[in-house]
């Protein structure tokens, strides 16, 4: 597990209460976990039949930040993100084909090869985000077994019944018993059997709601496993259930997950667990809003999905231009996870502009130094501070990472006005400076996760060529002076010429 170095003084004026907003009682919470300081977490992880899109990226990098924000408070977090290889069928219901075994038949491939290209992408696309890699990322493939016994035990409960090789949940049952089936989705039992279409093939179970734990492999089906049931498949919930159980506990402190999965999934798995161990799973349910394009979801299905490849390539017909993943990284947190998002050129230009100037700032931040103390200027002391307790209190006003960015650009505000002596950075205290520094860093690198993508290489080849063009502009060689401006600006840089000096940095 990461761990982070902490900035001086955090604890001395920040209050680390943590609010979450829990959407199994829809109402925000004091976060508590069970067993403090360890934290379970569990989030339903990317079905690998394709790659994954920016809306899936919002959500994980939701949860990544999270992560990283519960590890900075002092948490030891196991975070657990599974891989969904088998299960999950093309309508997200109990018929059809698997979403695995359609693609590896329509491009001649064993199932397998189709999950570890994805897995593979998807693994590069987390990188490229910056997002950290999971305590465990188990894989439902790897947990037949222990979906058998889960499933085995939910029987000999009476909680499930085997029809013609199949199992299925039997949710009035379940629902008689412990009475809370709906509680996450908020959803009414008798409206849901209202609603439900009778499908075909549907027949066998007793009851339109019930859902499949194990599913009959016909003859045709490539992705099978032998069980008391005869050669199947496990159905697309109990795997959750079976992995977090098994890695967090039948009790755990945090499941999330995109909304859309709030009904069915999440209502199944905790069903499924409730029936299992005779308590609720989970303490707290976060769900993140989705990220939509022109208003409507992004999706898979939905014909308007765009790639990270894409974004990063610019090459997508609704794209006018590249952005880098830290510009897309920036933009999903500018929102607060549990709001809408929605994609536009304008949004990313916006986003570019304003990730580059945080970026800028981290960077002139290093180079800051007080040469000797001055006069305290207690105002802009006191101002430092605030900026600094409002972010963080954003932060545990249930992960609210727009609220910190804001107070991120008051930050930069003044950063700037030390950099280009409009303030004077001697007149505030050596704590307050030490604690800004260490504060910004801790702020920008480990909470949000945001990173300047250029390399070592390239920052020392822009500074060597910023040499050239000081001489040039000294000697009064204006093409020279003009040549490299412009070759800057087309990578996207600007060169700051200052009363104290020159300087190169992000186009903002
Ligand atoms: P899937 O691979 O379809 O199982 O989805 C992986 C994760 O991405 C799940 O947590 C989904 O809820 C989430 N997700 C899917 N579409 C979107 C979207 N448009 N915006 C945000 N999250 C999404
Ligand atoms: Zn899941």
């Amino acid at each position: 597990m990461r761990t982070f170095a902490k900035p001086m003084n955090s604890y001395m004026n920040i209050k680390h209460e943590i609010q979450v907003f829990n959407t199994l009682t829809d109402k925000k919470e004091k976060f508590e976990p069970q067993n403090a300081p360890f934290v379970g977490m569990y989030v339903c992880g990317p079905t690998v039949y394709s790659h994954v899109h920016l809306g899936n990226c919002r959500t994980f990098t939701s949860f990544d930040v999270i992560y990283r924000y519960l590890t900075y408070l002092g948490y030891k977090v196991r975070y657990v993100r599974n891989i969904t290889d088998v299960g999950h069928l093309v309508d997200d219901a109990d018929e059809g084909e698997d979403k695995i075994a359609k693609k590896a038949k329509l491009e001649n491939l064993e199932p397998m090869e189709v999950v570890q290209q994805y897995t593979n992408d998807f693994h590069a696309v987390m990188y490229q985000l910056n997002n950290i890699s999971p305590s465990i990322e188990p894989t439902a493939t790897g947990h037949i077994m222990e979906q058998i016994t889960m499933i085995e035990a939910l029987i000999a409960k009476k909680m499930a019944y085997v029809v013609n090789g199949s199992v299925y949940f039997d949710v009035l049952k379940y629902n008689e018993i412990k009475g809370n089936y709906g509680q996450l989705s908020g959803r009414v039992l008798e409206d849901l059997y209202a609603n439900t279409r009778d499908l075909e093939g549907q027949t066998e179970k007793k009851n339109s709601l019930d859902f499949a734990l194990w599913k009959k492999a016909m003859p045709e089906h490539i992705m099978r496993w032998t069980s008391p049931w005869g050669d199947g498949f496990p159905g697309w919930h109990i795997e959750c259930s079976v992995m977090s159980s098994k890695y967090l506990g039948p009790q755990f402190d945090i499941h999330g997950g995109g909304m859309d999965l709030k009904f069915p999934h999440h209502e199944c798995e905790i069903a499924q667990s409730t029936a299992t161990f005779d308590k609720q799973p989970v303490k707290y349910w976060l769900h993140s809003n989705m990220l939509t394009v022109n208003g409507a979801r992004m999706g898979k299905s939905k014909g308007n999905a765009i790639l990270p490849a894409q974004l990063f390539s610019g090459n997508h017909p609704l794209l006018d231009r590249p952005y880098s993943p830290m510009v897309l990284r920036f933009m999903m947190l500018q929102t607060h996870y549990r709001s809408t998002m929605d994609i536009s050129n304008e949004a990313l230009l916006a986003c570019a502009k304003g990730y580059n100037k945080l970026l800028n700032t981290s960077i002139i931040l290093e180079k800051l130094t007080q040469n000797e103390i001055e006069p305290i200027n207690d105002k802009l002391n006191a101002e430092i501070n605030i900026y600094i307790t409002k972010a963080f209190e954003g932060l545990n006003d249930d992960f609210n990472t727009g609220i910190a960015i804001s107070q991120m650009f008051n930050l930069a505000k003044l950063i700037n006005a030390f950099f280009n002596q409009q303030a004077n950075i001697n007149t505030i205290s050596e704590s307050t400076f030490k604690y800004l520094k260490n504060t910004y860093k801790v702020l920008f690198s480990d909470i949000l996760g945001l990173k300047n993508e250029a390399d070592l290489a390239f920052a020392s080849l822009a500074s060597d060529v910023l040499k050239i063009y000081a001489q040039a502009k000294s000697e009064k060689q204006y093409d020279k002076v003009d040549a490299i401006r412009a070759m800057f600006k087309s990578r996207g840089l600007v060169i700051k010429d200052m009363k104290n000096g020159i300087d190169w940095g992000f186009e903002e």
